[in-house]
């Protein structure tokens, strides 16, 4: 694996952190293209007017303030890594956001931003330069920073009901090949006998969903079986405890 290319670029978005790091964020970043999204996460003081695009009304007055937002690395097509917030600093990626029962997951998690169009442009694929870079640079956190593979997640993990990124084409399969991610193996579990919802949720939270504990299928556990399908089982994301899916959930709590 090559090098990894880094470019400065400080972003004035963080603060102190309150927690240590037990967790990697992994996103895109949804917009037209890495100059824009660069200009985004180090803006200080962003108005709708200089970010125009389909995340907001047309009528958005062009002066309107729009929240402050960063990450720890921006990642572009082309392999170079962008480093606008030290490790050591808390940057404001996650926003409302829990993993394994710990909320303020920017307290505790690096943020990387991968820049990809996402749903908004039409779910451009990564090319194979930008998933080695990523790669390599999980690889140096995880060691430096003793993480295992399960501890990098996507944002649509850890805010099912507001987040789809990084996507369905984000190639996780890889990433775990590689010794950075977690995959279940299919076939490693059968689901039990017993198929009941609450088995499920019981399951999605030991993997580290915030799912309530209800028994019944409603809302909040379809929107994180939804997460869980689009990072686990791209090929149909219906929300749906079907036997493929919950055999999925059942070999990723038996592998963790
Ligand atoms: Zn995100």
């Amino acid at each position: 694996m090559s090098a990894l290319r880094f470019v400065d670029r400080p972003s004035p978005n963080f603060d102190a952190r309150t927690r240590s790091i037990d967790l990697v964020v992994l996103h895109y970043t949804g917009m037209q293209d890495a100059e824009t999204a660069l200009a985004r996460l180090t803006d200080a003081a962003p108005v709708a007017g200089r970010y125009p695009g389909p995340w907001q009304a047309k009528t958005a007055a062009p002066d309107a303030p729009l929240a402050r937002v960063s990450a720890h690395y921006v990642v572009a097509e082309d392999g170079t890594v962008y480093r606008i917030v030290a490790e050591q600093s808390r940057s404001w990626h996650a926003g409302a956001s829990s993993w394994r029962g710990v909320g303020d997951v920017n307290a505790r998690a690096i943020g990387i931003e991968i820049v990809n169009g996402g749903h908004d442009f039409g779910l451009p694929e990564f090319p194979p330069a930008q998933i080695d870079a990523v790669t390599t640079l999980l690889h140096d956190i995880l060691a430096r920073h003793r993480l295992r593979p399960a501890q990098v997640v996507a944002h649509s993990d850890i805010a099912p009901d507001r987040k789809q990124d990084p996507g369905e084409k984000f190639p996780w399969k890889r990433l775990a090949d590689a010794g950075v991610a977690i995959w279940p193996e299919r076939g490693s579990a059968t689901p039990a006998g017993d198929t009941s919802i609450a088995t499920v949720q019981t399951q999605l939270a030991a993997i580290g969903y915030a799912v309530n504990q209800t028994g019944v299928m409603d809302a909040q556990t379809k929107a994180v079986l939804m997460a869980f399908q689009r990072r686990f089982r791209p090929a149909l994301i219906d929300g749906a405890a079907d036997d493929e899916t919950r055999a999925l959930i059942a070999a990723l709590v038996h592998a963790l």
